[in-house]
């Protein structure tokens, strides 16, 4: 029996890919292994910061050593890193047996079946930013037996000047409605209790249909009705695309829970411009204003860059003012990252690694106080968390989330995972909040 291992970097996207190849290959009778054991290891790459990448190219070196000693294991890129540098990669490195850019997913699990019996180099590329070969399986054997991911959109037409993804994961295709909600309606039959659907912008969906009628807040609504889900997200919101009729649906069904990600990415009204974001910081904030009066129970939170070229130190301080002012409940900071190709790579007043680390240690200080503060203030608070799995550092503790998207560690046990449990709040730190089971549903 020929053994795989899938070993994922970056977003939720790519947990979705790795959940949908790892059903694939099981279904054709392949096993799921450890890297060290297996026969093919799958790398599902990220290109969205330097980082990422170099990563994932130590790693291939790894196996590299092993592969050019006992012939085994080959690796397999896929994703947004493989469109982007994976035939250099490939020639690199011996191991390399299969690239594939994020669109052609459909085309690995044969691929994988073909390679290992010819060890032979093959590649699937977009030649065209439109072209589409997805794998169109149900991700039914997940990480998570409880929870999945399912993806409405792919790529990206907003094109901000820093941003790799339009170039890796082409343009902006949204999945058919019909297909979505079949999708869902397996996953429930199969036990997830909560759905997270995905986009880069999920706003966006259905603007690229001809009669442009059919919009995301009509299939956040048509998913939460599917008897059995107990619980829906969604991610990622775009400022300049969210429609307040989302806002409808969301107060109309409980089940949609009371969480938005909206990266705002610089609170400086200048940068955002030459981020070519399409919003303003007052248009952000109004439309902060506008969520928060219609769900006064939301869970916002962002992304932010720090040290985009040209910003200023009172630029910067733009941002973390912005803030102070909204108080989001989490927020992922990173210092830019040059992304060769983008326009943002080739301008002029770069900023320095040592000063993009120090804004970036600066702003996550000034979050983790307000994060510690909030938090603290739902301690003796009743919440509805779902349990999920094992709290990661938990000494045996299980964890889940409510719906506000806070993660909250408490004592438990594997009989608990899927299941909507009432929990009072004990304790809170930056990160996440302590409890104690009152009741179970
Ligand atoms: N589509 C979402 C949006 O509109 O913000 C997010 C997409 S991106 C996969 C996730 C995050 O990576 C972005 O929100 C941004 O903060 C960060 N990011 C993207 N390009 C970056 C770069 N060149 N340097 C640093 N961070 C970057
Ligand atoms: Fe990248 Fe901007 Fe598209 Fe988000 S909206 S994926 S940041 S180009």
């Amino acid at each position: 029996m020929n053994k795989f291992a899938i070993k994922i970097y970056g977003c939720q996207m790519n947990v979705y890919d790795g959940d949908r190849l790892r059903t694939a290959m099981l279904s054709r009778g392949w096993q799921e292994t450890t890297e060290a054991e297996a026969d093919v290891v799958c790398f599902v790459t990220c290109s969205i910061r330097d980082k990422a990448e170099q990563k994932a190219i130590s790693e291939i070196g790894r196996h590299e050593r092993v592969y050019k000693r006992t012939g085994r294991p080959m690796v397999v890129i896929l994703g947004c890193m493989a469109q982007r540098v994976g035939q250099e990669i490939a020639k690199k490195f011996t191991c390399v047996k299969v690239v594939s850019g994020p669109r052609h997913l459909g085309l690995v699990p044969d691929a994988l079946e073909r390679v290992i019996v010819t060890g032979q180099k093959e590649f699937f590329l977009d030649t065209d930013p439109r072209e589409l070969t997805d794998l169109c399986v149900c991700p039914t054997a997940g990480a998570n037996p409880f929870k999945s991911y399912l993806t409405i959109s792919y790529g990206c037409d907003r094109f901000c000047s820093y941003c790799i993804v339009p170039y890796v994961r082409g343009r902006l295709q949204s999945r058919e409605p019909k297909e979505i909600l079949a999708e869902a309606r397996q996953l429930v039959e199969r036990g997830v209790t909560e759905i997270t659907l995905l986009g880069q912008n999920v706003d966006a969906f259905g603007k690229d249909f001809r009669d442009k009628k059919y919009s995301f807040a009509m299939l956040l609504d048509e998913v939460s009705q599917i008897p059995g889900l107990c619980r829906l997200r969604f991610a990622t919101s775009h400022p300049k695309d969210f429609d307040t009729d989302i806002l409808d649906v969301m107060k109309r069904n409980d089940k949609i829970c009371r969480a938005v990600n909206l990266p705002v990415q610089s609170g400086n009204t200048r940068i955002l411009k030459e981020m070519n974001r399409g919003y303003t910081r007052e248009d952000y904030l109004g439309l902060v204003a506008r969520i928060k009066e219609a769900l006064p129970d939301i869970s916002l939170t962002t992304d932010l860059i720090v040290g985009f070229p040209t910003e200023t130190e009172e630029e910067f301080l733009d941002s973390c003012s912005l803030l102070q002012e909204v108080k989001f409940d989490i927020v992922h900071t990173a210092a830019y990252s040059i992304r060769p190709g983008t326009r943002a790579a080739t301008m002029e007043g770069q900023i320095d690694e040592a000063t993009k680390n120090r804004r970036l240690n600066e702003i996550n200080a000034i979050q983790s106080e307000i994060a510690r503060n909030a938090n603290e203030a739902y301690i003796g608070q009743t919440m509805e968390i779902l349990a999920d799995g094992f709290a990661p550092k938990g000494r045996g503790q299980i964890q889940g989330r409510t719906k506000t998207d806070h993660v909250v560690i408490l004592d438990g046990s594997e009989e608990d995972f899927g299941k909507l449990l009432t929990v009072e709040i004990t304790g809170a730190n930056p990160w996440s909040l302590e409890g104690k089971i009152k009741s179970k549903d």
